[in-house]
């Protein structure tokens, strides 16, 4: 069993969960119990997934690294830079919060 990645919350580690299952690797959350707690234990605890089958990791690896650059491609996508004063902002605004500005 690897270590393939460690989530920024439970619902990251779930969804990468699910695409793996998709995929036929077999994979396991770990940790997430724990943000069940959340306030009594540090902040740095964050749900991490494993890969069961050592042979499935670098498949593993791979859905992760198209799953991560979907994600950041997703982000971008939605973000804008403002060109009356260069603040980036969110898609879901069509103004820019700062100056006010139309996309
Ligand atoms: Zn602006």
């Amino acid at each position: 069993m690897q270590q393939l990645y460690q989530a920024a919350d439970r619902i990251e580690a779930q969804l990468l969960c699910d695409l793996l299952d998709r995929h036929g690797v077999e994979a396991r959350v770990f940790g997430d119990y724990l943000s069940g707690a959340a306030g009594e234990l540090p902040a740095d605890i964050y749900p991490s997934i494993w890969v069961i089958e050592d042979r499935d990791l670098p498949r593993a690896q791979t859905l992760l690294k198209g799953w991560l650059d979907d994600k950041r491609a997703r982000a971008e996508a939605r973000s804008w830079v403002c060109h009356g004063c260069g603040e980036l902002v969110d898609g879901s605004f069509d103004l820019c919060w700062r100056c006010g500005k139309e996309h």
